[in-house]
């Protein structure tokens, strides 16, 4: 990981503050790591003539930030491990509770996922929501009412055939569902599980 170039290389850099890098880069060659008066370690940078290029731009060893490449690896995004670690050993505390749970290896933190609940009725046998002082011609005016997730799952996969190979409840995990126009849209982000409403085959139709 290399920070920006900045300093007389780049002084409109975001990092310069009144002329200087707030983050003292680039930092200076040493040889061999080191203990600076303040505890704080200084890293080895040898000036061992290794430059990487990118974009145009030239890196130096004196360029790098730290980094421990077995939590790189781990976790596959940026850490800053100085800054985050000291934050960890001054912010921890670890008191007789906390020392019982870590002991018996409680969860530390808690998942949970959005529950989709996917109606399954027969056709125009489905729920209609109306206000009290709405008629039926009113409420069968509506647009879109004889649709529901159910029926827009047939509609799409009528259309499309890149969700043919889940079934109802699956498709939530996949497929977002628009409830203003009733519509399915492939998910981009977020995980979320189906639930469909329990049918006993006892009930008959
Ligand atoms: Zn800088």
């Amino acid at each position: 990981m290399l920070h920006g170039l900045c300093g007389v290389d780049n002084p409109q850099a975001k990092c310069m503050v009144n002329g200087k890098c707030s983050k003292c880069f680039p930092k200076e060659y040493r040889e061999r790591t080191d203990w600076a008066e303040d505890n704080y370690p200084l890293y080895a940078r040898p000036n061992n003539g290794l430059v990487f290029e990118c974009n145009g731009a030239r890196f130096t060893n004196q360029y790098v930030v730290l980094y421990y490449s077995q939590l790189l690896l781990l976790f596959d995004c940026h850490l800053n491990v100085e800054n985050e670690i000291k934050a960890h050993l001054d912010g921890r505390f670890i008191g007789p509770i906390k020392a019982y749970w870590k002991i018996f290896e409680f969860n530390i933190y808690r998942e949970s996922l959005a529950v989709q609940r996917l109606p399954i009725h027969l056709p125009n046998e489905h729920y209609v929501n109306f206000h009290a002082h709405q008629t039926v011609n009113e409420v069968l005016a509506r647009q879109n009412v004889k649709k529901t997730q159910l029926t827009a799952w047939f509609d799409y996969n009528f259309a499309y055939d890149d969700g043919l190979s889940l079934i109802y409840w699956q498709f939530p995990q996949h497929y977002t569902w628009n409830a203003k126009v009733k519509l399915w849209h492939p998910r981009q982000h977020a995980r979320i599980i189906g639930r469909m409403y329990f049918m006993s085959l006892s009930k008959g139709e």
